[in-house]
């Protein structure tokens, strides 16, 4: 079993803040989720985490995403009719979805978050931006589905 990490003391103590207990199936789910950033969806988290962990159960892992997002350690990803995904960045940052091969990208934001391409009105105060970018890969090779066309 690993040792706690820094990164798991914080999950501890999110969990407890959200009056969770922190156990060893929620602890191997979210760690299961920062070793690959690609946004998996529930079915990709749970068959990656049934290969370190065979007794964890689909319940158990749609449960701990669940109380993830809630602690705020997770974010959902929710691409119009596709499954949701889950991104463990929590940097503020927008998503660049490839229709082409389904990937989701992290897209950061230049520093001078003024120079944001929108025109927001004056009594409006955004605390938060979420933006969604779809498009392509430029890159047959990141991009194999549309090297076959
Ligand atoms: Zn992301």
């Amino acid at each position: 079993m690993k040792t706690a990490t820094s990164e798991n003391k914080g999950l501890a103590r999110k969990l407890a803040d959200s009056g969770l207990r922190m156990t060893t199936q929620r602890e191997h789910v979210y760690n299961t989720l920062l070793e690959q950033t690609d946004h998996p969806s529930a079915d990709d988290v749970y068959l990656r985490a049934k290969a370190d962990m065979p007794e964890i159960s689909m319940a158990t892992v749609y449960n701990t995403l669940d109380a993830l997002v809630k602690c705020g350690l997770i974010k959902q990803v929710n691409v119009e009719r596709s499954a949701t995904r889950y991104c463990s960045n929590l940097k503020e940052h927008c998503h660049f979805f490839c229709e082409e091969c389904g990937n989701i990208h992290d897209v950061n934001f230049k520093k001078d978050k003024g120079a944001l391409p929108l025109r927001i009105p004056k009594h409006l105060i955004p605390t938060q931006v979420d933006i969604s970018i779809r498009g392509h890969c430029s890159n047959p090779v990141n991009c194999p589905n549309r090297a076959e066309n």
